[in-house]
């Protein structure tokens, strides 16, 4: 039905249509152009087709030719998602795949590059933001869709993506991201982890136990032990070790979790109403790491009530701080996860993911051989920073302001995170001249704390214009960057293999 080109779209003069965003479909010719006042929609169509009707903008006569110059605007994308279907995000399955968070709404263009770039092998997600992030940078669920799928158009991407609505803690949060056309959910019921029962001693525990909340569990203590004892579970040669002691602690730990995401879960079936979504569930935001036994529990217990999901992030051992490097022994963290992969599969198979995933370079080969491509990797902030490396090179002032601005914000901005970083560790400002300014990018410190003042840097509206203006007008620098640094990331994923 479609041929791409666009060669009318592209051969009009005076118009400087993005090369890749062309395509024919219904007899029209659709694209992006740039103009001085930003991108605009382009479409050329003599077809009096309907469904161009619809669409917002000037129109001109050009031949026996129509030329429509319209704004990027949320009604024009319903528009061409109608047009164009490789626009709607779509569920992905159980294939190797990346999220791609981007705060800022301009990095898919270079995330796009760095997928065609590696040739395959891995599905990504363009639109992924947290409630949290979404309201630390003034967004909304349907701007970060629309942000992220306007990249998509702009580089002619065809071949599908999915859109993660993070990190939801309510089923508020789920209506919100359901209306604005989400396709993956990620349930995070942390709040519900109780991280304290690791270290209860026995009446503590009883306890804990007591409390859960049964009815919701549609189970009781007498069914629980039941289920699991004397079980000695082998999976893969792996023995796991789930007695009487170690289930309770699993139970009390991780069981008001179970029942809150098979509440979201509920939910969320039925207001999607019949539309196609999957599941991510995640726990990687808690304080002790989980443990074999526990993710058995989890994941028996959630597959007892119904809940269906491709992909799940337990807390692995070790550290996974943002924006930087695993910080760890490699050699348990591989070890450790070998288990977790093993365990994914037999319950699933689904895959595991990678949360703070981005720039653990020394476990990414760990992570695609033990999981065998079931994998998810999830990155967010680091797309923010490739951004300030194409500030830190070609607006030094900027990135200067930009800098101390977030060292001042640190020690308040890095409450909500687990990051390790110090001012004091960090370099001033004024100790480093123009040309070394992208070498902060490298610093541990200075990279930790340029990363978690994201929110605080866009809420200053001076410094978060300034920033959009100069992305914008530097956008193939900006890609450049973005490409470099995510083939990095999806190098070791693509010949762990798709299913
Ligand atoms: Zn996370």
């Amino acid at each position: 039905m479609t041929e791409k080109t666009g060669a009318g779209l592209l051969a009009l003069n005076g118009l400087d249509v993005l090369r890749q965003s062309a395509v024919t479909v219904v007899g029209a010719e659709v694209g992006l152009a740039r103009s001085k006042a930003g991108l605009r929609l382009a479409v050329l169509d003599r077809s009096g087709s309907p469904v161009f009707a619809e669409l917002e903008g000037e129109r001109g006569a050009y031949g026996d030719w129509t030329l429509l110059l319209g704004p990027t605007s949320a009604g024009n994308l319903d528009a061409l998602r109608v047009l164009l279907p490789w626009l709607r995000p779509r569920t992905l399955g159980l294939r190797t795949s990346v999220g791609f968070g981007d705060r800022l709404g301009l990095a898919t263009p270079g995330q796009v590059r760095a997928l065609r770039d590696l040739g395959g092998g891995i599905a990504p997600i363009f639109a992924q933001q947290s409630i949290r992030e979404m309201e630390r940078t003034g967004r909304n669920p349907r701007e970060v869709m629309d942000d992220a799928t306007w990249g998509a158009f702009a580089e002619g991407w065809r071949e599908g993506f999915g859109a993660d609505a993070d990190h939801l803690k309510t089923t508020e949060d789920v209506d919100a991201c359901i209306a604005a056309g989400y396709t993956f959910f990620t349930f995070d019921p942390g709040e519900h982890v109780a991280d304290g029962v690791e270290g209860a001693g026995a009446s503590e525990l009883r306890a804990a136990v007591e409390r859960l909340p049964w009815d919701e569990l549609e189970d009781s203590e007498r069914d629980l032990r039941k289920r699991y004892t004397d079980e000695r579970l082998v999976i893969e040669g792996h023995e796991i070790r789930l007695d009487e002691g170690l289930l309770l602690r699993a139970a009390a730990k991780y069981g008001p979790a179970v029942a809150h995401v098979a509440r979201m879960y509920r939910h969320l079936e039925q207001a999607a109403g019949g539309r196609p979504f999957e599941v991510e569930v995640s726990v990687d935001e808690t304080a002790s790491p989980t443990t074999h036994a526990q993710h058995v529990y989890v994941a028996r217990e959630l597959r007892r009530l119904g809940v269906e999901w491709v992909s799940l992030a337990p807390r692995y051992v070790g550290s996974f701080e943002k924006g930087v490097d695993y910080i760890g022994d490699l050699g348990e963290f591989e070890t450790d996860f070998a288990v977790h992969a093993a365990i994914a599969r037999h319950f699933g198979p689904y895959k595991l993911s990678l949360h703070s995933g981005s720039d653990k370079f020394s476990v990414y080969a760990a992570a695609a051989r033990q999981t065998r491509g079931l994998v998810h990797l999830k990155t967010a902030g680091t797309s923010y920073l490739e951004a300030l490396r194409t500030a830190a090179a070609l607006d030094p002032d900027l990135f200067r302001e930009i800098y101390a601005f977030s060292r001042e914000r640190f020690e308040t901005d890095r409450a909500s995170y687990h990051v390790s970083a110090s001012l004091e560790a960090a370099p001033l400002p004024g100790e480093v001249d123009d040309p070394g300014l992208p070498t902060l990018l490298e610093q541990f410190d200075a990279r930790e704390i340029l990363h978690v003042t994201f929110g605080s840097v866009l809420g200053d509206r001076r410094l978060h214009v300034r920033l959009m203006q100069l992305l914008r007008s530097e956008h193939e620098a900006y890609a450049d960057n973005l490409k470099v640094h995510f083939l990095r990331h999806l190098k070791p994923f693509s010949q762990g293999g798709s299913a």
